[in-house]
């Protein structure tokens, strides 16, 4: 409708995922446009695996101004938009699309989520420092390629997977002293021995022990991706010998917030927006 002779500015974005049960982005996202008294609209869009095409084609047709992917769309999107930024496209996979006139772009904010996560709350510097990852999926993908961009030293995967650990040390390789892939059973006997221990795997969601057979130490930075429950056994383990240990729920709010920046052009309300998901997850869980 044309008020004034201006046109109605009706902003919508949403996430695409499957069955997408649980999600804590519609309500960081429209908790944060109310804070900054922004017109825009952040709905929940779960599409089938088949459906991602006519999904992709509605979000052009209607205008939307872009959308969060979650599993299991992350790689199938990418060849249903026009082009991929810099960290998308290293990694394969797309979490945040933004309209752009008639082109849909495709971006990866997992990867600055994370990056912002541990330089400016957890407080690490990764500048020539030695990093342990466990998993090789797309957290791990994410995670390696934020290391690489800051400059860790030495970035080792473990995973049971060797070929998808190999794929994931190639996103550091360029970047780093060394990047490589161990066996999944050798990851405990490094765990004294890195700076940084970053847990990409859903080991611990139920209570599950991981690395049972190695020892932390203070002054070490241990990161659970898993954001709920908010702890885990590992975290808990590693605080309990002095580490700095961290939840997977800052990085969940840094990546919204940056898929927040690119969409509205605007800096997001991370208070606004943590809170949002601290509530969130009381609910959820
Ligand atoms: P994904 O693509 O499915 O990857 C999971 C990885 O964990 C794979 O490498 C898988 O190995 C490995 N894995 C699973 N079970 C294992 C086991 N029992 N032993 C050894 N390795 C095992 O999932 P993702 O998207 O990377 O997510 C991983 C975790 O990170 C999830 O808990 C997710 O909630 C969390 N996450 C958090 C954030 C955040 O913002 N905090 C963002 C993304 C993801 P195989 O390939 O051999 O199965």
């Amino acid at each position: 409708m044309a008020v004034g002779g201006k046109r109605d500015a009706s902003h919508f974005v949403g996430v695409l995922g499957w069955p997408l049960e649980v999600t804590l982005s519609p309500l960081m996202h429209n908790v944060g446009f109310r804070r900054l008294g922004l017109d825009w609209i952040y709905l929940r869009w779960p599409v089938a695996p088949d459906d991602l095409d006519h999904a992709v084609r509605g979000l052009r047709a209607l205008g939307a101004d872009g959308a969060n992917v979650t599993m299991p769309h992350k790689e199938s999107i990418v060849e249903h938009l026009d082009s991929l930024d810099e960290d998308a496209g290293a990694i394969g996979a797309v979490n945040t699309v933004r309209r752009s006139g008639k082109e849909l772009i495709g971006h990866n904010t997992d990867v600055v989520g994370f990056s912002e996560f541990l330089v400016e709350d957890a407080g690490f510097q990764p500048d020539g420092t030695s990093a342990l990852v466990l998993g090789a999926g797309g957290a791990a993908r994410a995670v390696v390629k934020a290391l690489g961009n800051l400059g860790a030293g030495d970035v080792t995967i473990a995973a049971r997977n060797r070929e998808a650990g190999a794929s994931v040390a190639a996103l550091a390789d360029d970047a780093t002293r060394s990047a490589r892939a161990i066996g999944w059973e050798d990851a405990s006997d490094l765990i004294d021995g890195v700076d940084l221990v970053v847990n990409a795997t859903p080991i611990g969601m139920r209570g599950e022990a991981l690395l049972s057979r190695g020892t932390f130490r203070p002054n070490q930075c241990v990161i659970d991706l898993i954001y709920s429950p908010p702890t885990t056994p590992l975290i808990e383990r590693a605080r309990a010998s002095g580490a700095n240990g961290w939840g997977g729920l800052g990085m969940l709010v840094r990546q919204a917030a940056a898929s927040f920046a690119i969409w509205t052009g605007q800096q997001a309300p991370l208070d606004a927006m943590s809170a949002a998901a601290i509530r969130g997850i009381g609910h959820h869980h």
